[in-house]
C-alpha cells in the first residue's frame, strides 16, 4: 500500500477552481503525496484485438451489455461506453479518400501552430512543436498511402480535469482520489442519473441491466442468472482504484499487448504522447494529433490522454468539450443582478402605491 495521503479542511474546498488549468489534487484539498496518474493512448498502434475491454471486465467483474448480437454495422459488438462496459474499442473503417482527408485536416492544425494556440477551444491539438518558417514541413503523404484502414481506438472515462459528473453530482458520490482520477462512491450513489447529463463525454451511466450468464444457442439462459450488481447505480471506469492504491497497473494497461494503452504519471505521459506525434509527423502521418492535452480546453485537459489519426468525431468524440459547470460564476452573477432589479422594482412599485 502506498502512504496515506492526507486532506485539508472542508474550508480549503470552498475555493475549488470550475474552469481553466489547475492541479486537480490540491484543488479539492489532497497535499499531493501523488503525482496525477493517467493514460495515454496511442490509438495508432491499438490492433483492436479488445483485450483490454476484457481485462476491465473481468477485474471489475461487470456484467455483459446484452448477449453481444453482431450490429451489423461494424465487428465492434460492444458498440459503446455504457454501465458494464468501462473501455470501449470502436473501429473505423476508412478507404484512401478518408485517409487523404485525415492526413489535410492533420497538416491544417500543424500548419496553424495548433500547440501554441492558448486561449481554449478545440480538445485536439496538433502535439509537435510548432515549425518555424525555416523548417520544412515532413512530406505531406507517405509514398504507401494504403486504400483501406481500421481505425481502432480504445475508449474510457477522461478522468477530467473539471469533471462534470463529480461538480453536479447532489449526493457527494462521485470523488476526487488523491491520483487526481474520479471515482463513483457505490454505496453514496443515488441512482439519479444528474451525472449522466453532467458529462461532456458521455461516459458515465446508471446500471439498468445486464447479463451475468451465456445464452445457450436457443436462447436461453444456461443456469442461474445471477443478480446484475449495483443496479441502478451510477457506474464508469475508476481507472482500476482499488489497484492504484496498491501500485499496480490498471488491467487494461496491464492486459494490453501493444502498449497503446500506457499508464503512468500524467506530466510525463503528455510529455511523451507530444514527442510520438512529432514521431508520426515525421514519418508524413500529419493526421496524427493529441486529444485531451491542452489545459486550455473547456475541461481543463482531461487525465486520459489520447493520440488520434482523425478528427475527434470520427471516433465519436466531442471536438469541443465543455464542463457545464464551466459557467457558473456568471451565470450566479446574473441572476443576482436580475434579483436585484427585481427587488428594485418592488420597492419602486410600493413605493409608488403609496404616494
Ligand atoms: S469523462 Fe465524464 S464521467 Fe469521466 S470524469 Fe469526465 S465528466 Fe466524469
Ligand atoms: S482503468 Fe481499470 S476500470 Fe478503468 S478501463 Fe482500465 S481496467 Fe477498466
Ligand atoms: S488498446 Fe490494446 S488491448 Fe485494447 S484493443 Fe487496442 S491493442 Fe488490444
Amino acid at each position: 500500500m502506498t502512504s496515506s495521503p492526507q486532506r485539508h479542511s472542508t474550508g480549503d474546498l470552498l475555493g475549488h477552481q470550475l474552469h481553466g488549468p489547475t492541479d486537480p489534487i490540491r484543488d479539492v484539498g489532497w497535499d499531493g503525496t501523488h503525482a496525477r496518474k493517467g493514460f495515454f493512448t496511442d490509438t495508432s498502434i491499438c490492433i483492436g484485438c479488445k483485450a483490454c475491454e476484457v481485462a476491465c471486465k473481468e477485474w471489475n467483474r461487470n456484467p455483459r451489455d446484452g448477449d453481444l448480437e453482431i450490429t451489423g454495422w461494424s465487428y465492434d459488438n460492444s458498440q459503446s461506453l455504457g454501465a458494464s462496459t468501462w473501455r470501449h474499442v470502436a473501429f473505423v473503417e476508412q478507404d484512401r479518400e478518408a485517409i487523404e482527408a485525415a492526413r489535410e485536416s492533420g497538416r491544417r492544425l500543424v500548419s496553424l501552430g495548433m500547440p501554441t494556440v492558448r486561449d481554449g477551444g478545440a480538445g485536439s491539438e496538433g502535439g509537435g512543436a510548432t515549425p518555424s518558417p525555416d523548417t520544412p514541413l515532413p512530406p505531406t503523404s507517405p509514398p504507401d498511402t494504403p486504400e483501406f484502414r481500421w481505425l481502432m481506438a480504445s475508449d474510457v472515462c477522461k478522468h477530467c480535469t473539471h469533471a462534470g459528473c463529480l461538480d453536479v453530482c447532489p449526493t457527494g458520490a462521485l470523488m476526487r482520489t488523491e491520483f487526481g482520477t474520479v471515482v463513483v462512491q457505490d454505496d453514496v450513489c443515488n441512482g439519479c442519473g444528474t451525472c449522466v447529463a453532467g458529462c461532456p463525454f458521455g461516459v458515465v451511466e446508471r446500471r439498468s441491466d445486464g447479463t451475468a450468464a451465456p445464452t445457450t444457442r436457443r436462447g436461453e439462459r444456461k443456469g442461474e442468472q445471477p443478480a446484475v450488481p449495483k443496479e441502478g447505480v451510477a457506474q464508469k471506469c475508476t481507472l482500476c482504484y482499488d489497484r492504484l492504491r496498491d501500485e499496480e497497473t490498471p488491467a487494461c494497461a496491464k492486459t494490453c499487448p501493444t502498449t497503446s494503452i500506457r499508464f503512468g504519471d500524467h506530466d510525463e505521459l503528455v510529455t511523451s504522447a507530444r514527442a510520438r506525434v512529432a514521431e508520426l509527423h515525421a514519418k508524413g502521418m500529419t493526421e496524427a494529433r493529441l486529444y485531451g492535452a491542452n489545459e486550455l480546453d473547456g475541461v481543463g485537459g482531461t487525465g486520459s490522454v489520447f493520440l488520434l489519426l482523425d478528427e475527434p468525431e470520427v471516433y465519436g468524440l466531442p471536438p469541443d468539450p465543455r464542463v457545464p459547470t464551466a459557467d457558473l460564476g456568471v451565470m450566479f452573477d446574473r441572476a443576482g443582478i436580475a434579483a436585484l432589479g427585481m427587488i428594485g422594482a418592488a420597492v419602486a412599485a410600493f413605493v409608488g402605491a403609496r404616494r
